[in-house]
């Protein structure tokens, strides 16, 4: 026994998109305006375009009155008119098969739509972009792009929109199984239509009605549904509206079947069928009369149900509903298997399943093989049975598959646009990663920059410190040289002492191997202070001390910074002169001389007068080689001249200038007796009169 009530139920979903368009074809009815809710329109275009709508249905030159409306199209025409017009036009091509066409159209429709304010035109836009994806079979797509369409559609003024939006939704919704919310938009979609009253709300009613009737019975909310199909029933008996009579009673006929009350299901095909002949509807009448016999199979009253059936199958044939005819051959098939005629029975059957089979109507094939399978069971043929289980449950594995397949793919487009979600989320936290990244390279230049300040600083502080050191290092280089200078010095005057005139000679001599040729040779001044053991005696000791003091600086101030000047000894100086001629030398001893004699040196309120003896000579002396006559036996003529410059009366200077003999010869007189050799005339000797002291110390 098969029964037809599912396949009606499927039926009438899929024709839904059809009464869609047609369902809401009555704006013509209203006065003529110019905006319809505010909206503005082209009042005319819309009643063509309700026209168009009305004539789908009818055998009207329904292209025709499309493109009329097409071609009057301007650039004047309201957006929300051409959007509709549009929306129409893609239908069209969609329909007529010219799919890339109406995709071309859809964009168009879709840019109109993203330049516009109106909320009506955007909401039609998508719902048409929706529709059309759900016609191609992308049920993830559709369904995500859902959003895109209630938003506008929420805002949306005209209810024509609002009606066809909502309807969609709600088509999209119960396509995902989602009825809950396919009733709701339905409701909404009722909202919309209560929002006029014309001629036509009844029949839109009707056919919403109708919808809601279908989605409470697939949640199995039985009696909301035989509810919502009474009133639909009601108001089609009301309005003489009866065209959709026969539908509303197959559906009721289900639900009571569904509920259990066969009688009452049965009552409903009867109305069913006394509509569909009063109203000449014969091609509803096969499917009327096969689930009449349906039902009486399942009571196993084969005689009614044959006698049903068969005239199910000639009403069948006149249609040429072969399918139909099919499916009762089928079901009188199995009668005769259950009435002991079992080979011309599963012969029947069998063929109906193959026919099935060559048209791929593969949901058919499963069920009628689970019917022949209970056929072969009645009839005891196991191994039959068997078989045909086996290929039941391939195809119910196939189908499980294709349909789990088309699940999978439409939770792979779910899973696609959840993926670009988290692929936003990933490049957001990416950049989230990146911003981190540059804050830590901030943060890291920021530690390079300090650590270079530091690197700096410590630089800075390395380089002081190596300054300080360089200085300290410094100061005690000075202090060393100041302490080898002191050890050099004269601790009363500041003038260098015998040990450096020590060095300086042995400086002097190395040097000196180096200069034969020079033009000058040098000179030794050598002095001691006249009676100065008196002016320790009249002054003190002090005064001495400053006498011997102011001396040396009076002497320092006729030294040139090549020659030295040594405190010789107790009150007796030495200079050694560097380069210095004959002249020069004597000029030198006099203005010594006149530097000491010249002023008297104060001390504590009184004059100290003092001069000075003089004894010099040039080294090499008469040019007698320095390794015969080494400094220290030229100094001892000097200190002999000085003497004699004493035992002359003192203040004066007294050089030895020329030696006449050979140095051999005068060695040992002039180192023990100048006099003698002067004597002698071996030498010459030039005396300078110091200037006359005004008031000698003694
Ligand atoms: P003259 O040389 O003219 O023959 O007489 P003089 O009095 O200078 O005799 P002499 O050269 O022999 O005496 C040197 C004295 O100088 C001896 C010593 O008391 C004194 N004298 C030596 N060194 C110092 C010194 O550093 N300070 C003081 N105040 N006196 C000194
Ligand atoms: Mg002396
Ligand atoms: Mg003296």
């Amino acid at each position: 026994m098969k029964n037809n009530n599912k396949k009606w139920v499927n039926y009438c979903l899929a024709a839904s998109a059809f009464f869609l368009l047609v369902g809401f074809g009555s704006v013509s009815a209203q006065p003529s305006t110019e905006n319809i809710n505010g909206v503005p329109v082209d009042m005319a275009m819309e009643e063509q375009l309700d026209d168009y709508l009305n004539s789908l249905g009818e055998e009207e030159d329904s292209r025709a009155i499309l493109f009329n409306v097409l071609e009057g199209i301007s650039p004047k025409t309201p957006v929300a008119t051409r959007a509709r017009a549009k929306s129409y036009e893609v239908s069209w091509y969609y329909y007529e098969g010219e799919t890339e066409l109406a995709f071309e159209k859809l964009d168009e429709l879709l840019a109109l739509a993203e330049n516009s304010e109106i909320s009506d035109v955007k909401a039609e836009a998508q719902a048409t972009r929706v529709e059309i994806l759900q016609m191609e079979g992308k049920y993830g797509e559709a369904f995500l792009l859902l959003n895109d369409v209630e938003i506008p559609l929420s805002s949306s003024r005209m209810p024509r929109v609002r009606y066809y939006g909502h309807n969609l939704i709600s088509r999209v919704y119960a396509d995902w199984n989602r009825y809950d919310d396919a009733l709701r938009h339905l409701l909404l979609a009722q909202d919309a239509v209560n929002e006029t009253n014309n001629e036509r709300t009844p029949i839109r009613q009707q056919y919403l009605d109708y919808s809601i009737a279908i989605i409470q019975s697939e949640l199995k909310n039985w009696e909301g549904s035989l509810k919502t199909i009474d009133k639909a029933i009601k108001s089609a008996k009301e309005n003489n509206l009866e065209y959709d009579l026969p539908d509303f009673y197959l559906h009721k006929s289900y639900v009571e079947a569904g509920m259990g009350d066969r009688d009452a299901s049965l009552d409903s095909l009867r109305a069913a069928y006394d509509v569909a002949i009063e109203d000449d509807r014969i091609y509803l009448l096969p499917v009327i009369l096969n689930n009449f016999g349906d039902h009486y199979m399942y009571e196993e009253k084969w005689d009614e149900a044959r006698s049903h059936l068969r005239e199910a199958l000639e009403l069948a044939e006149e249609v040429e509903d072969i399918w139909m005819a099919q499916t009762i051959h089928f079901n009188l098939g199995f009668i005769d298997v259950h009435q002991g005629n079992a080979e011309a029975g599963f012969e029947e059957m069998r063929e109906a399943v193959e026919f099935y089979r060559d048209e791929e109507i593969k949901t058919e094939v499963e069920g009628l093989l689970g019917e022949l399978a209970l056929a072969y069971e009645f009839a005891g043929q196991h191994q039959n049975q068997a078989e045909t289980l086996k290929q039941q449950m391939e195809l119910m594995k196939e189908l499980y598959q294709s349909d789990q397949q088309q699940n999978l793919a439409n939770l792979q487009q779910l899973y696609e646009s959840k993926d670009k979600e988290q692929q936003i989320e990933l490049l957001e936290r990416q950049n989230e990663l990146k911003q981190q990244l540059l804050e830590i390279n901030e943060q890291r230049n920021l530690i390079w920059l300090l650590l270079g300040i530091v690197a700096v600083f410590a630089a800075l502080f390395v380089f002081l410190m190596y300054r300080k050191a360089r200085r300290a290092n410094l100061r005690l280089k000075e202090a060393n040289n100041l302490l080898a200078d002191q050890s050099r010095r004269d601790p009363l005057t500041g003038l260098w002492n015998r040990r450096a005139l020590q060095e300086e000679m042995e400086a002097r001599k190395q040097h000196g191997e180096r200069r034969e040729a020079a033009a000058h040779s040098d000179g030794l001044i050598l002095l001691d202070i006249d009676f100065f053991k008196r002016i320790n005696d009249k002054y003190g000791h002090a005064a001495g001390d400053k006498v011997l003091i102011e001396i040396s600086q009076r002497l320092q101030k006729e030294c040139r910074a090549s020659d030295k000047l040594i405190r010789w000894g107790g009150e007796e100086f030495l200079f050694l002169v560097r380069n210095v001629s004959s002249a020069d030398l004597e000029e030198m001893s006099e203005r010594i001389l006149k530097a000491i004699a010249k002023e008297p040196i104060a001390y504590e309120g009184q004059e100290i007068f003092v001069t000075t003896t003089i004894g010099f000579i040039r080294l090499p002396f008469a040019d007698i080689p320095e390794h015969e006559m080494d400094w220290e036996k030229v100094l001892q003529v000097a200190d002999m001249a000085l003497y004699t410059g004493k035992a002359h009366g003192r203040n004066r200077a007294c050089g030895v200038t020329d030696l006449y003999v050979e140095y051999g010869t005068a060695r040992s007189v002039l180192e023990s007796d100048l006099s003698e050799a002067l004597n002698k005339n071996w030498i010459s000797m030039v005396t300078i009169e110091g200037p006359e002291s005004l008031n000698r110390t003694v």
